[in-house]
């Protein structure tokens, strides 16, 4: 039987002020909404009034439907047709909209998980991290798109999304932006592939920086060095190939101590190092956008179209998912059911 989406309206204690200069500001619960009329030609949307402010604007104000003409079941629909892999055109012809229209959400939803990920991913307690880059590109294959991501290894949540080029910039960004994420970056144990760019840039993020005394008092001062303190370090897993194939494993101990990794790997169950996690997440991000699918026509041809789709299969698999490899065991099985899924997110908490 086919299951219809339900749009249920959030209840009016749950939604707060948008104005940013009222005193009730982004504070739910305050008594201080009221509905003044409903609005729209397919969905029941409220226009809200605050007694506060005496400010008036739509429930929609700052969500990522926000001035959508279309019935919000359809815009739903869009959006899940798309972190399900389905292209711009393809998700036009099944939801039977413009393809403008799916353009038009897809950066909605795109930049709108971005915001959100921003938001909530601050201060997080997570110590061991894997970091990956997957080659996609743009219109054509001499116009290279990679996304590169730092993700959590127990959780399996993703900390860092960021898309350009392959270079050193590249991987400083990710690394910089899931630094500052972190409670405390010095904790990290970082498992990477071989790019040099990770072993150069480490200690710049992770460890702590100080200035060597000059010799005499002429001269430049020395440069900034940085010191690996004794909880972080990085491991390196170089695969060397010949022919494509694969020739041998290399496991490279590049910043800080053995003992530091090999704490990780009995934190996390592992027997070596290795950055099997993240490839897997690159299976299933690629499952989740078009325009990252290896071999096919599906590619993208405008660069903020995947930039957003991107962000959105993200948004979905951090936020919307849950990990199978997150499941436990019931404590007494409930009928034929004996696991139960975990959301991830409590791991933030
Ligand atoms: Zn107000």
């Amino acid at each position: 039987m086919k299951k219809e989406i339900e749009i249920t309206r959030p209840p009016l204690e749950s939604l707060a002020c948008v104005t940013p200069d009222c005193k009730l500001y982004a504070q739910p619960g305050q008594g201080n909404l009221s509905v003044r009329k409903t609005y729209g030609k397919h969905d029941k949307i409220r226009y809200l009034r605050c007694s506060e402010c005496q400010e008036e604007f739509s429930e929609r104000k700052n969500t990522a439907l926000w001035n959508c003409k279309i019935p919000e079941k359809k815009a739903v629909s869009v959006t899940e047709h798309l972190s399900e892999g389905n292209s711009i055109k393809g998700t036009a012809r099944l939801v039977r909209v413009d393809p403008g229209t799916v353009r038009r959400l897809n950066k909605r939803a795109g930049k709108h998980g971005e915001e959100y990920h921003d938001d909530k991913v601050q201060d997080v307690t997570v110590e061991n991290l894997t970091g990956d880059e997957r080659h996609g590109f743009v219109e054509q294959k001499s116009h290279p798109a990679w996304e590169a991501e730092l993700m959590d290894l127990k959780s399996k949540f993703v900390l860092s999304h960021v898309q350009g080029r392959r270079d050193e910039a590249l991987i400083r960004q990710l690394l910089q932006d899931g630094a500052k994420r972190l409670i405390d970056r010095h904790r990290a144990a970082l498992f990477t592939d071989g790019d040099a760019s990770y072993a150069t840039i480490f200690p710049q993020v992770f460890g702590r920086p100080y200035r060597p005394a000059r010799k005499g008092n002429l001269g430049r001062m020395p440069n900034m060095r940085y010191r690996i303190p004794r909880t972080a370090a990085h491991v390196q897993v170089i695969k060397h190939r010949h022919n494509r194939r694969l020739k041998s494993l290399e496991i490279r101990y590049t910043h800080g101590s053995i003992k530091r990794i090999d704490q990780a790997l009995s934190d996390l169950g592992y027997k070596v190092p290795n950055t099997s996690a993240i490839e897997r997440r690159n299976g299933t991000a690629r499952l989740m956008s078009k325009a990252q699918v290896r071999k096919t026509l599906a590619f993208a041809k405008r660069e903020d179209q995947k930039t957003a789709l991107g962000w959105w299969g993200l948004t979905v698999y951090n936020w919307c998912r849950p990990h199978r490899s997150l499941r436990c065991l019931l404590p007494e099985p409930q009928g034929k059911k004996s696991i139960n899924n975990v959301p991830r997110q409590w791991l933030l908490d």
